[in-house]
């Protein structure tokens, strides 16, 4: 049996892993975007270093776009294999998909526009196609096959697998293969990406057990959260204290539709049942969070205790009378100018596009407001520039005085720290012994402090294309 490491190599983004089993069966495990380099955007995500038409299975780990983004490209290049997720996964992955498309559609009529304006009559007909139409989408959910946690599902007489709950987002799963071959039988798991312990809504990881090899996600080696997660409510109280109440300003808080949107709200409707929360607005703003938190409401069983007995406390996760759902652009427009204290929790996290950038931008220059990240930033994006703490920021091509505030919290993080993640593996060797553990999903330095605190197998630390030999 081999694996070969197509992606999240070295990297964050891009996961996409494929398995060779002895009896010929290909299993590709994720098939993500790699945003590593937007201008190279096309170029490393048009074409597959494989041949989709080769691949038997994908099991897909959780909807994020740097898991799933790729898929529909796979099925419009030949791929007509089965998929295997768990049920809010691929309701999530489809609404996720279609923003993916969305955008991609966007980005590439600015671009055709800008050939037009630079080569005149000559880039009249240029038409630029994004990675795939709606119809792939559909074929996604068609071919798709849903396995609920902890059951055996059996693909063909060399394959059984099992997906286990990894936290991280609603429906996240880690997968556990199992594969004979004579009298030999392989265990390989692939953790997904993982949660951070104690988190709002979801479940904290289960390692899976009895493996011989683990692939698992580094995103925070080598880091430490600041902030414990079961502090959250103290948190955001605080938050919307200091800025609401006793500077009488506006709290916008960038966060990503799918997870941090949902552990938000969740936690300031916690706030508002114990008496806590002042009377302002809550103001949710972004179309594709709406969506999502309906699959969350709609899937109680796959959340923690904690969200099963609110829910059996107040009727509902999400909705209390301060929560303002933003329904369409204009009204999203008069909420980021309202003239009065409240939070504005809208997407994108990174502050990169969609319509946290109005919001920002209309209350950037108010020193009574504050814009709390609560998110991983990337280099480069406009919430890792607000966090540079510089007098002056450029938002839509327009230098910004920085006069609101500007936090950040972890508090909210969806990944496990350095800490947990050597936890997760010691307990992962413990029921018969890793003979080998693979990195992925991390920069390389955070990986190498990771690699460096376990000592009981070897570790991997997996370039792009590489191959190992699974014994
Ligand atoms: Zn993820």
């Amino acid at each position: 049996m081999k694996i070969t490491f197509w992606g999240a190599a070295r990297q964050v983004t891009g996961s996409m892993h494929v398995l060779d089993l002895p009896g010929g069966t290909r299993v590709l495990i994720d098939c993500g975007l790699d945003y590593e380099n937007r201008k190279e955007f096309e170029a490393k995500n048009e074409r597959f270093p494989f041949d989709p038409e080769s691949i038997d299975l994908v099991v897909l780990t959780h909807a994020h776009i740097d898991h799933s983004g790729n898929l529909p490209n796979l099925i419009r290049q030949g791929f007509s294999g089965r998929i295997v997720s768990t049920a809010p996964t691929l309701l999530l992955s489809e609404y996720l998909l279609n923003d993916s498309l969305n955008i991609q559609r966007m980005e590439l009529a600015a671009k055709e526009k800008a050939i037009r304006r630079k080569r005149g009559m000559k880039g009249k007909n240029i038409r630029l196609q994004p990675l795939y139409a709606k119809k792939h989408i559909q074929d996604f959910v068609d071919m798709a096959v849903q396995v609920d946690y902890d059951q055996s599902y059996v693909f063909n007489e060399e394959l059984r697998l099992s997906l286990h709950q990894a936290g991280h987002i609603l429906g996240a799963a880690s997968v556990r293969f199992e594969v004979t071959h004579g009298n030999v039988v392989h265990r390989v798991g692939f953790t997904g990406d993982l949660g951070n312990a104690n988190s709002k809504l979801v479940p904290d990881p289960h390692p899976m057990e009895g493996l011989d090899y683990l692939v698992s996600e580094s995103t925070y080696g080598g880091r430490k959260h600041m902030t414990d997660s079961r502090r959250a409510e103290e948190i955001l109280l605080d938050e919307v204290t200091e800025v609401c109440v006793q500077q009488g300003g506006k709290l916008v808080i960038p966060a990503f539709s799918v997870g941090r949107t949902q552990a938000i709200i969740f936690t300031l409707h916690q706030l508002y049942r114990q008496g806590k929360l002042p009377n302002i607005k809550i103001i949710t703003d972004s179309p594709l969070a709406i969506r999502s938190t309906h699959v969350y409401q709609q899937h109680i069983s796959y959340l923690n205790e904690e969200a099963h007995e609110f829910q059996r406390q107040h009727g509902g996760l999400f909705n209390f009378p301060l929560l303002h759902v933003v329904e369409d652009d204009r009204e999203s427009e008069l909420m980021s100018v309202i003239d009065e204290p409240c939070v504005i929790i809208s997407a994108a996290g990174m502050v990169e596009g969609g319509r946290i950038q109005m919001h920002v931008r209309n209350n950037i220059g108010n020193e009574r407001n504050r814009i709390l990240i609560a998110g991983f930033c990337a280099e480069g994006t406009l919430g890792w520039r607000l966090l540079q703490g510089q007098d002056f920021v450029e938002i839509n091509h327009k230098s910004r005085p920085v006069r609101a505030s500007i936090r950040r919290t972890d508090v909210f993080s969806a990944h496990p720290d350095h800490e947990q993640m050597v936890n997760y593996f010691e307990q992962s060797h413990a029921s018969r012994g890793l003979k080998g553990l693979f990195l992925v999903h991390g920069d390389f330095v955070q990986m190498q402090k990771l690699a460096g605190d376990i000592s009981f197998c070897q570790v991997h630390l997996p370039g792009k294309g590489e191959v190992f030999q699974l014994n």
